[in-house]
């Protein structure tokens, strides 16, 4: 279990995110960034948001443990 979280400062409206998982992520109507849901409780959710988070060229997500 996991919890993702997009800082809005950091973001750079790539739309990567979304682009790379939409379940998980989608895009604000200024093009940033936004998780859809913050809990994972899946752990294929957790490893895509994690891949998300590699390349995210704002270094913007994060997915924080949450055990
Ligand atoms: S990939 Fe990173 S920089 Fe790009 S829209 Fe998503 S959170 Fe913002």
């Amino acid at each position: 279990m996991a919890v993702l979280r997009v800082d809005p400062k950091a973001c750079v409206a790539s739309g990567l995110c979304a682009a790379m998982h939409p379940a998980l992520f989608r895009l604000t109507e200024e093009g940033l960034g936004e998780p859809v849901r913050g809990d994972l409780t899946e752990a294929d959710d957790v490893e895509s948001a994690e891949d998300v988070a590699a390349c995210c060229p704002g270094a913007a997500v994060a997915v924080l443990d949450s055990a």
